[in-house]
């Protein structure tokens, strides 16, 4: 039948409902909890940033609002290092409370994320990329898009060069000479990329603007040190390491690069601030012991991208995050299921 819901749409928004009204976010519990909230990028529909970005990665002005409003209204909201500090120290913590946290520093939080949060009073902490704060440089999913779209609209002659072959992963499926990726196929693409290193892929997308001669102008995508100071003195936004580099810390990278990446963020984050930064935050979740252990020398807490809710029992240095982007929370019942856990 045409137009009608699927039964697994049925089946799925019976289940939102049922988590939106009877998940944690409804109960006391027996001991304090803590959801820390995970958000990327806060952008408009129409702005032209969202054109080239994973679903994934964002969420509306709006919708954003929405959130911070239920959040609001069924958490107490702490800072991270907060809610890490008064447990540390065996102080009482309210049953139920929500940290807010921002992956990578991006400009568009202090565009679109911080007059909402201004605006209804609620602290939140931003993961800066500290190597990366006030420079153009692009993490490698965003130099993908930007490299893809400027080939097509550039040089689609050259889409069967070579030094494009690693992109072609199914010749089928991908065909972007004259047509760039859009979002889905964007992830999809993505996360097969994601089987090669952060450095190796760099040097690709590097060969590929020597070959092709595709120099590709961008405006910075990130914060810069003067925004990051004003949110700062707001007292609302703290700040957090989210490595130097955006490497992601798996048990291939070498002792030194792990211990950089880790470590000198956190000095170059406290220089440029004038605060310390107590909080971690790993790139893409990845993790391997290795990492831990520098966090935990270095850091109260760190956090991944594994989903569920913490107490005070869970590991300080591997907290659980729930994600949230626009297309599993654009109403309210979708997020309040999604902040749940249980879907
Ligand atoms: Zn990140």
């Amino acid at each position: 039948m045409a137009n009608s819901p699927s039964v697994k749409h049925i089946v799925k928004r019976s289940l939102q409902h049922i988590a939106a009204a009877f998940g944690p976010h409804r109960r006391t519990p027996k001991e304090p909890t803590l959801l820390i909230l995970m958000y990327h990028r806060i952008l408009p529909e129409n702005d032209a940033r969202a054109r080239l970005e994973e679903p994934g990665m964002m969420v509306t002005p709006e919708t954003f609002k929405m959130h911070m409003q239920l959040i609001k209204q069924h958490f107490d909201v702490l800072p991270l290092s907060q809610w890490i500090d008064h447990k540390n120290n065996d102080e009482t913590l309210p049953p139920r409370c929500c940290a807010i946290t921002f992956d990578d520093g991006w400009a568009d939080n202090y565009e679109f994320a911080y007059p909402v949060l201004k605006e209804l009073r609620l602290p939140a902490t931003i993961f800066l990329v500290s190597d990366m704060i006030g420079t153009d440089r692009l993490f490698w999913p965003e130099r993908v898009a930007h490299t893809l779209a400027a080939i097509a609209s550039r040089c689609p002659n050259k889409w069967n060069d070579p030094c494009l072959n690693w992109l072609k992963f199914n010749n089928t499926d991908y065909d972007y000479g004259s047509t760039p990726p859009d979002r889905e196929q964007l992830s999809a693409l993505i996360g097969r990329i994601k089987a090669l290193t952060d450095k190796d892929i760099h040097s690709r997308l590097d060969n590929i603007t020597t070959t092709l001669n595709l120099a590709i102008q961008t405006r910075p995508a990130l914060l810069g040190w003067k925004q990051v100071a004003e949110m700062r003195q707001s007292g609302l936004i703290e700040t957090g390491s989210h490595t130097c580099n955006h490497i992601r810390l798996t048990s291939g990278q070498d002792g030194d690069t792990l211990a950089h990446e880790v470590v000198d963020s956190r000095s170059t984050i406290e220089k440029n601030t004038g605060a310390p930064v107590t909080t971690f935050c790993y790139p893409n979740g990845d993790h391997c012991p290795e990492a831990v252990t520098l966090a935990s020398e270095n850091y109260a807490c760190a956090v991944t991208t594994r989903k569920g809710w913490n107490t005070c029992h869970t590991n300080a240095h591997t907290l659980k995050r729930i994600g949230v982007h626009e297309d599993i929370s654009a109403d309210k019942t979708a997020f309040l299921a999604r902040i749940s856990g249980w879907l």
